[in-house]
């Protein structure tokens, strides 16, 4: 279970209501990590950039991953451990 540091980022530009579900979340082909939140759908995509968030309901894509640039990219099933999220860019967003 990962612990988020949401008032970090809401400061950093991260669009937060009060009622925030975040999880993190890997492109099911190359692993690539992103930022979720679930209570408002809100996917990001940089973790320097929290600006570059885009909406994911059913029906339309998301743009192309950011790493293996497959324009149907699905999250993986595997979830990410504390560990992956730490070493990679979106450490920081982790209490
Ligand atoms: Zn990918």
């Amino acid at each position: 279970m990962l612990e988020f540091n949401i008032s970090l980022i809401g400061q950093r530009g991260g669009n937060v209501c009060g009622q925030d579900h975040f999880v993190m979340v890997a492109c099911e082909h190359c692993r690539s990590h992103y930022l979720y939140n679930e209570a408002l759908k809100d996917i990001y995509y940089d973790a320097d950039d929290l600006s570059r968030r885009f909406f994911r309901i059913e029906g339309i894509n998301l743009p192309p991953c950011k790493g293996c640039g497959s324009i149907k990219w699905l999250f993986s099933e595997h979830p990410l451990t504390d560990v992956e999220v730490q070493l990679g860019a979106w450490g920081w967003v982790l209490e």
